[in-house]
């Protein structure tokens, strides 16, 4: 039987109130499956930072390193910044363990009451890819002339060939495995000068090694507008870092589901672990009260399962969120329109993942 080992970090708010359900969920893959876990539970949070003034502990990423994935929950708490959650816990491990790729599906589940019209369950389904390590969010820059007349600001943006070369590659690779035609390419080459003309150089250049599969390339602009217009029509879009930002957001947007919607943070070569949240935050406007939506989670732990080789088991978790979400006696949770509760929403998915 294959065994994992996966480094657990519910964080604050609402993520402590969904992680139980999603490791509930993998247990029954687990079993569902042949596959074993073993969990390993870290307390690093927001409100680990106001008893000890740390995120995470000094040797942080020394603790995780050798596990085999990490699964978060969220990160947030009124009164502290967003900085010090950002920099004391999420960008230090996508950093060290050079989670270069953030992938995110797009994917209308039953239940959801879509934005856009006209549109059934199956009907929007794409994925995104973000550059998650270079690009646009860099350090390179600063102020000049604070408070003379000529004050200025100057901001920028990193494209190395490494960089742009394995998020693109990575794309490509991905529609093959996943049986996808067309990969998208997000541009502004008509109005950002040197770096987006080599973002669209490096892409025709490695779409040449991918005759199978069709490219097009889409500015920016346009590109948001036919996500709303016609997602039907994407299958895998790939973005610098700020572009991919801004459609991942969109993406799940689209299909009326924020709130549910997985992330993944990948180190596609496997040389470190990969982190896996919902796209949501701690939301603690809801917090404490047992009823947030537990499908992010689930549905970020079978990305999890897939990026481990777990297909099977991650395509069952994910069959089961489809088909509870699709039966006419769903628990729903509140913001779904139904009054079930965290657990009830959860207990159901289980019980399918078993059932399947
Ligand atoms: P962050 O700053 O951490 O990215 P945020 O504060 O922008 O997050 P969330 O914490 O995700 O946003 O909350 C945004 C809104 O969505 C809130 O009203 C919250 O209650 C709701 N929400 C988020 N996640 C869920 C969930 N899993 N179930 C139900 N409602 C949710
Ligand atoms: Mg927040």
């Amino acid at each position: 039987m294959e065994r994992f080992e996966i480094a657990v970090i519910p964080g604050d708010g609402i993520g402590t109130e969904v992680m139980p359900e999603a490791l509930r969920v993998l247990e029954a893959a687990g079993s569902r499956y042949g596959v074993e876990f073993a969990f390993r539970d870290f307390d690093w949070s927001c409100e680990r930072y106001k008893r000890t003034g740390r995120m995470m502990p000094e040797d942080g990423i020394e603790q995780l390193r050798g596990h085999d994935a990490i699964l978060l929950g969220a990160v947030g708490y009124p009164g502290v910044p967003d900085h010090v959650s950002l920099w004391g816990l999420l960008i230090p491990i996508r950093r060290e363990f050079d989670q270069y790729v953030n992938l995110r599906p797009v994917r209308l589940l039953p239940g959801l009451t879509p934005p856009v019209r006209d549109a059934s369950p199956g009907d929007i389904d794409f994925w995104v890819v973000r550059e998650n390590s270079e690009g646009e969010y860099s350090m390179l820059g600063g102020r000049q002339g604070e408070g003379t007349p000529g004050e200025m600001v100057m901001q920028a943006s990193v494209f190395t060939r490494r960089g742009t070369d394995r998020i693109l590659r990575y794309a490509f690779e991905f529609a093959r495995r996943n049986r996808r035609s067309l990969v998208t390419s997000a541009t502004k080459s008509n109005g950002i000068y040197h770096s987006m003309p080599y973002w669209d150089e490096r892409f025709h250049a490695i779409a040449e090694e991918y005759p199978d599969l069709s490219t097009e390339q889409e500015h920016i602009d346009i590109l948001t507008a036919k996500f709303v217009l016609r997602p039907r029509h994407f299958d895998v879009v790939v973005g610098s870092n700020l572009f991919g930002d801004i459609l991942s957001d969109l993406g799940p947007g689209v299909t009326g589901t924020i709130g549910v919607a997985p992330s993944a943070n990948i180190d596609p070569e496997h040389r470190h672990p990969s982190m896996f949240e919902p796209v949501h935050g701690s939301a603690p406007d809801i917090a404490g009260r047992g009823v947030a939506n537990p499908i992010g989670q689930i549905w970020s732990a079978a990305m999890m399962l897939d990026h481990l080789g777990a297909a099977e088991a991650g395509a069952g978790v994910l069959a089961a969120v489809e088909s509870v979400l699709a039966s006419a006696d769903a628990p729903l949770t509140p913001d779904l329109g139904g009054t079930a509760r965290t657990a009830d929403l959860g207990g159901a998915v289980a019980a399918a993942v078993a059932a399947g």
